[in-house]
C-alpha cells in the first residue's frame, strides 16, 4: 500500500480533521466532484439526470459508526420515506446502506431491525436492498443480518471485497443462497493477515471472482451479478469473458461511484450493458471522502488546485 495511500485512510478516521477540514471552503467545493450536494433532493435531481441517459442510480446517505440509537432511529426512518419517495418520483433507484449507520455497534438486533423493517419497505415499493461492506471486523455480522434478511424475502444484496482473503468462500455462500452480490476491491486499509496486500493481485483475484459470478451455478440461484468498479480495463476482461462464455448482458451490471468515470458509464449504457451510478449525500461526508482520495492520490492535486485557483 502506497504511503499516500495509508496516510489518507488514517486520515479518513481523524475526528479532528473531520470537525474542521470540512469546514474549509476549498474542501466542500472538492467534494462537489463525488457528491451533487448534501441533500436528498440534490440526490434526486442527480439520478433525474443519470436516468435520461439510460443509467439507472443507487443511493446512500453517507454517514457510518453511529453510535447513539436515536440517531440510528432517524437514519432507519430516512431511508424508509427516502425509498417511497424515489418510487413516487418514478426514478429507478435502490437504498445501499451501512450497517453500522443502523446502529450495528450498538446492537446487532437492533440493526438488525432496521434492516429488516428497510427491506420490507424495499421489497414493497418494486426496489432492492444493498447492503455495503465495512472493515473486516464487521464481514461476519454483515453476511449474518444478510443472510437472515434473505430469508425472509428476496431482493436483497452485499457487498463482497475483493481484496479479502476469505472473500472466494463467502461468495460461494452467497451464490448458493440466492443472494446479490456487488463485487470491488475493496476501500479500507486492512492488514495482510486479513487482505491480499498488492494491487496487481487484488484485480486478478477481483477477475476470478467476476468469472464465478458469472458461471452457470451462479446464474441458476438468481442472485444479481454486479461489478462495483471504474477499472476499465477490468470491465472489458470481464465482457469479453461473458460473451465468449455466452452470458446474456441482461446478467450482469456494472455499477460506479457518480462523478468518476462519467464517459466510460455513458459509454457502456450506449452499448447497451446494465449500469447503475451510486448517488452519495448527507452531511457526513468525511471519512467516505478521504476513501475517496486515498483510491487515487492524483485525486489530493484537485483538491490542492482548488485552494489555489479559487481561494
Ligand atoms: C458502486 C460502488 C460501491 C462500492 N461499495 C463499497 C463498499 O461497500 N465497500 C468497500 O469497501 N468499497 C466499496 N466501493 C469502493 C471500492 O472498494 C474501490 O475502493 C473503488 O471502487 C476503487 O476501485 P476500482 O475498482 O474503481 O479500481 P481502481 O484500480 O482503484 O481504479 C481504476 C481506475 O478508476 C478510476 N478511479 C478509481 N477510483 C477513483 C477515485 N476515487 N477518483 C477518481 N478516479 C478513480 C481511476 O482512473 C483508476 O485508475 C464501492 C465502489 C463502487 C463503484
Amino acid at each position: 500500500m502506497s504511503l499516500a495511500r495509508t496516510l489518507l485512510l488514517k486520515a479518513s478516521d481523524s475526528t479532528w480533521l473531520r470537525e474542521h477540514g470540512t469546514r474549509a471552503p476549498f474542501v466542500r467545493r472538492a467534494v462537489s466532484r463525488f457528491m451533487p450536494g448534501e441533500t436528498f433532493d440534490d440526490m434526486l435531481g442527480a439520478a433525474r439526470a443519470t436516468a435520461v441517459q439510460g443509467i439507472g442510480g443507487v443511493f446512500t446517505r453517507l454517514g457510518e459508526n453511529v453510535k447513539d440509537a436515536a440517531e440510528a432511529n432517524t437514519v432507519a426512518a430516512h431511508y424508509v420515506e427516502a425509498v417511497t419517495r424515489v418510487r413516487g418520483a418514478g426514478l429507478d433507484c435502490e437504498p445501499s446502506i451501512k450497517l453500522t449507520q443502523l446502529g450495528l455497534d450498538i446492537d446487532r438486533e437492533f440493526a438488525l431491525g432496521h434492516a429488516r423493517h428497510l427491506a420490507r419497505a424495499a421489497r414493497e415499493a418494486g426496489s432492492f436492498l444493498w447492503v455495503d461492506m465495512e472493515q473486516s471486523p464487521y464481514v461476519d455480522q454483515t453476511l449474518e443480518i444478510v443472510r437472515r434478511l434473505r430469508e425472509e424475502g428476496p431482493r436483497v444484496g452485499v457487498c463482497l471485497q475483493a481484496y479479502l482473503l476469505r472473500t472466494p468462500e463467502d461468495l460461494d455462500d452467497m451464490i448458493e443462497r440466492g443472494i446479490g452480490v456487488r463485487l470491488v476491491k475493496g476501500a479500507y486499509k486492512e492488514p495482510p493477515t486479513v487482505a491480499v496486500p498488492l494491487k496487481a493481485d487484488v484485480d486478478e483475484q477481483y477477475f476470478r471472482l467476476a468469472q464465478r459470478m458469472l458461471g452457470a451455478p451462479a446464474r441458476a440461484t438468481g442472485g444479481r451479478a454486479v461489478f462495483g468498479t471504474h477499472d476499465i480495463r477490468l470491465i472489458a476482461r470481464i465482457r469479453e469473458h461473458a460473451m465468449a462464455t455466452d452470458v446474456p448482458g441482461p446478467h450482469y451490471e456494472f455499477h460506479m461511484l457518480y462523478g468518476i468515470q462519467r464517459e466510460e458509464q455513458l459509454r457502456l449504457a450506449r452499448d447497451g450493458a446494465l449500469v447503475r451510478v451510486l448517488i452519495a449525500y448527507g452531511p457526513y461526508w468525511f471519512p467516505w471522502y478521504m476513501r475517496r482520495l486515498a483510491e487515487r492520490p492524483a485525486n489530493v492535486w484537485f483538491v490542492a488546485k482548488n485552494l489555489v485557483v479559487r481561494s
